[in-house]
């Protein structure tokens, strides 16, 4: 991510991070576990994703500091609303087709400025929220028109860390990642 005083500003000031799920906090792959069946009964499956532990980390600790949380996507999945919860994540919003509209929700429900809300994404469903927040941002692995879109592009790809240097970014920004950092130093437990 390139810095410079503008860039450092709009980061500074953000109070809301919304991030898609599928290609950002995955890579984009959606994996169907069959269940065992009794025989000639009909199949059964369950969704399962893969999420990034620093991905986890950041996300734990950006809520820890105050910085408020939510995930947006337009596909509802158990998976999501474990990973979550585990995460302490402030909001999350799922099944929306609007994402536009899924963040003015958001930010209402919490009372953050659009102007201040950040939102990462990947594919073009996530262009209607690119254009309502402050600080629209892609992973590196992002549909062209959404890094077109993007005041900032992740050097990572989703499901690899791209949330992670979102959410470190904005920390060090308000001059808290060090806190984070200090903690762990420090031998404390995550
Ligand atoms: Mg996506």
């Amino acid at each position: 991510m390139a810095a410079d005083v503008e860039l450092e500003s709009l980061l500074r000031s953000v109070e809301l991070v919304v991030l898609d799920v599928d290609g950002v906090l995955t890579d984009g792959g959606i994996i169907w576990v069959s269940l065992p069946s009794a025989p000639g009964a009909p199949a059964e499956c369950v969704e399962a994703k893969q999420f990034s532990v620093r991905d986890g980390l950041a996300l734990r600790w950006a809520s820890r500091l105050g910085l408020k949380t939510a995930i947006l996507s337009s596909r509802s999945s158990p998976a999501v609303e474990v990973r979550a919860k585990e995460l302490a994540l402030t909001l999350v919003l799922t099944g929306i087709a609007d994402k536009g509209h899924g963040v003015r929700l958001l930010c209402a429900e919490l009372g953050v400025d659009p102007a201040r809300a950040a939102y990462l994404g990947d594919d073009l469903p996530d262009l209607a929220a690119m254009a309502v927040v402050g600080l629209p941002c892609a992973v590196a692995d992002a549909a062209p028109e959404v890094l077109a879109a993007a005041c900032v592009v992740m050097s990572v790809t989703g499901g690899h860390g791209a949330a992670r240097e979102l959410l470190e970014a904005i920390l060090r920004a308000k001059g808290l990642w060090e806190r984070v950092v200090d903690h762990f130093a420090s031998g404390n437990a995550p």
